[in-house]
């Protein structure tokens, strides 16, 4: 009898969420980000223990037509790129098709649609990444998707995480991050009904930076420009005065991308120079626009670590225009960005 026999379906999809799915924040990361590939301008989060009993997104964005809804949880299946050049060249979050049937193998997911142009919507429900329902509904245009049960089908991964406070605290990191790479869409995170974060989605960084930090933080944040051939770089760092004890307040954007790359932050926190104490950081928003074809994002199955082409190009860069910000003539306040 033959040994090597091929997954299932559904065992595949779980062992990709060991990667993709790792606790409530990731599933929220990836949600979210399908939000923002549908073009939304609103989205609401609704998190009930932080997640790990309910994680509902709605969004106002393309929605999913009825012929696309369950191909939409199946493994591989993307609207996002369809061959190898499109590889190259991504502008979209997603691309790997994998978000929907990995975190569909591990909760219970209640997805209702509604694409453009349609009489009606679709719901349909999930259980382990088995369809329970399929049904026409009537819905408004765009998607809520709600995850019940997180990890109900893999213990191990339930017993690894960790309290409400801290699943919490991880969900706020990343649903903050979503928000300042993105200051067109108007962002409102609630747990257990009280609301956690607003952003006005009115397209200025500045606002979307003082609803997630504070107006009295955003008064302290000086704008960086820089521009070459190859980059323009955007943002806001902090004066040297208003610093952080860890770099968790540094957010790298590259073409509307969070990303952690290692490089960078350290140039960002060099270009401060003796201006800093030791073990202090400043707040970073760092917005980076660069030809796709510079930027490797297929690294990592969460999107967050890319490989940088000219990555040297852009530490100069990206370190003038941070001193060049926080030159001595600079610091005094100005009138125009303390209003
Ligand atoms: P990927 O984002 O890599 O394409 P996903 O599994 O996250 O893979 O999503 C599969 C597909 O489902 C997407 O390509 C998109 O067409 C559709 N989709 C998912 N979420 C939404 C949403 N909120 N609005 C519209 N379409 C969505
Ligand atoms: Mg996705």
């Amino acid at each position: 009898m033959a040994k090597i026999l091929e997954l299932s379906e559904q065992l595949a999809n779980q062992i990709a969420a060991g990667e993709v799915v790792e606790r409530p924040a990731s599933v929220v990361k990836e949600l979210v980000e399908n939000a923002i590939d549908a073009k939304s301008t609103q989205i609401d989060i609704y998190l009930e223990e932080a997640g790990l009993k309910k994680i509902q997104i709605v969004d106002n964005g393309e929605g999913i037509a009825a012929e696309d809804v369950s191909q939409a949880f199946k493994r591989h299946a993307t609207s996002k790129i369809y061959n190898q050049a499109d590889l190259f060249r991504i502008r979209t979050l997603g691309f790997r098709g994998e978000a929907l049937p990995s975190i569909a193998s591990v909760s219970k997911v209640t997805v209702e649609t509604s694409s453009e142009g349609e009489v009606s919507g679709t719901r349909l429900v999930l259980v382990g990444g088995k369809m329970e329902r399929h049904e026409k509904a009537a819905l408004r245009r765009g998607t809520k998707i709600t995850v019940e049960q997180l990890f109900f089908n893999t213990p191990a991964r339930l017993k690894y995480v960790k309290t409400i406070q801290t699943e919490l605290a991880n969900i706020g990191d990343i649903v903050n991050r979503l928000a300042l790479s993105h200051p067109s869409i108007a962002f409102r995170l609630f747990h257990e009904g009280n609301q956690m974060l607003r952003t006005s989605g009115n397209g200025e960084l500045r606002q979307t930076i003082a609803g997630v930090y504070g107006v009295q933080t955003t008064k302290k944040m000086r704008s960086i420009e820089a521009k070459d051939l190859d980059f323009t770089i955007r943002g806001y760092v902090s004066l040297p005065e208003v610093t952080r004890a860890s770099r968790n307040y540094i957010s790298t954007i590259i073409n509307g991308r969070y990303i952690k790359n290692f490089v960078l932050n350290k140039a960002i926190t060099q270009a401060y120079g003796s201006k800093l104490m030791v073990g202090r950081f400043p707040i970073a928003i760092i917005e980076i626009e660069m030809d796709p074809l510079l930027v490797d994002v297929n690294v990592h199955p969460t999107k967050q670590e890319v490989r940088l082409s000219k990555e040297a190009e852009l530490v100069t860069l990206l370190k003038q225009s941070i001193s060049e910000a926080l030159r001595e003539e600079n610091l005094i306040p100005n009138a125009y960005e303390n209003k």
